[in-house]
């Protein structure tokens, strides 16, 4: 184990902490690495960007949710739960 500091284990893996000698490594990994959504083609140097953006707010990567009681449709469940309240809170 004396070959990997957590340190080094770090700076690795945390692109924020890099020190200046790996700096123009990931700079160039980055530039090549980018991050394209499949569902809408939207693209983000940073995995996590592609990540929050599949799982918050692309829509076309969720299945399109409708109200079982009229048409209306949304792609994030909570929509539909809160227009059901809304709009059939007798019912809810
Ligand atoms: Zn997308
Ligand atoms: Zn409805």
């Amino acid at each position: 184990m004396a070959r990997y500091t957590l340190l080094d284990i770090l700076t690795y893996w945390l692109p924020s902490h890099a020190t200046a000698e790996s700096e123009s490594c990931w700079r160039d990994q980055q530039v090549s690495r980018v991050h394209v959504c499949q569902q809408c083609g939207k693209s983000y140097a940073v995995h996590r960007s592609l990540w929050r953006h599949q799982k918050f707010e692309c829509v076309n990567s969720m299945p399109k949710l409708s109200c079982d009681i009229c048409n209306y449709q949304s792609p994030h469940k909570w929509c539909i739960d809160n227009h059901k309240r809304k709009r059939h809170s007798k019912i809810i």
